[in-house]
């Protein structure tokens, strides 16, 4: 199979289980990858059903956000999408969810802090929360990608998550961790006080979690 065709079948695949998942409503919510070996990403349709599209909907663009391969309109977040690929070397691919707890977090500009254990592993400390900006727009990309500063996940201000990663599986894995780390913030919050783990625990777990940890 071609790369643009494994491509597009990842954003498939990503999207249908974000949508199972419940880290979306609707439309909302956009996907993208690079594709192997070649200049250019595949990224979600705006505004369409994720258990409607196909392969064609799949809109591949080159780095200056030009389509190259589609007949459909991009998601209205290529900006955001082309800022985090050209601005770290390391993102292969990006998943942005409106994601319920983390979403409350986010309109109250509170970030999670680095209170449990596969969240620090997976994001590599507190999950920050970028500005706010219109949805789209420039200013939000660049709120954004200062935000990711050293860090696999961010809040987006009145707006939902950004998860990244090498691989659209670890960038949806980061996602569903980022809620699940937003949901206990909150239920924490109700029972007592958050304590953190340390500057030195969470850099020790992202390291082992990055290098040892599952099948390695
Ligand atoms: P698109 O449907 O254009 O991707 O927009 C959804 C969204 O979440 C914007 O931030
Ligand atoms: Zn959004």
């Amino acid at each position: 199979m071609d790369s643009i065709k494994r491509a597009r079948q990842d954003i498939l695949e990503t999207g249908l289980k974000m949508l199972e998942r419940g880290l979306i409503t609707a439309t909302w919510g956009n996907i993208s990858c690079r594709i192997e070996g070649k200049e250019l990403i595949a990224i979600t349709p705006s505004g369409m059903e994720y258990d409607k599209i196909t392969e064609e909907d799949i809109v591949v663009l080159d780095m200056q956000g030009s389509v190259v391969l589609g007949q459909r309109k991009p998601s209205i977040e290529v900006p955001l999408h082309l800022a985090l690929y050209k601005g770290r070397e390391d993102i292969g691919a990006v998943v942005h969810t409106h994601s319920t707890f983390a979403t409350a977090l986010a309109c109250a500009h509170k970030h999670i802090a680095p209170i449990v254990e596969e969240l620090v592993q997976v994001v590599g400390g507190d999950v920050r929360v970028a500005r706010y900006a219109l949805p789209g727009s420039d200013l939000l990309a660049s709120n954004v990608l200062a935000a990711l500063r050293d860090r696999q996940a961010a809040l987006m201000a009145n707006h939902g998550v950004v998860g990244v990663a090498k691989t659209l599986e670890e960038a949806l894995k980061v996602c569903e961790i980022v809620e699940k780390g937003a949901m206990i913030t909150v239920f924490c919050n109700m029972v007592g006080q958050p304590i953190p783990i340390s500057f030195e625990d969470v850099q020790a777990m992202r390291k082992s979690y990055t290098n040892e940890y599952g099948q390695k």
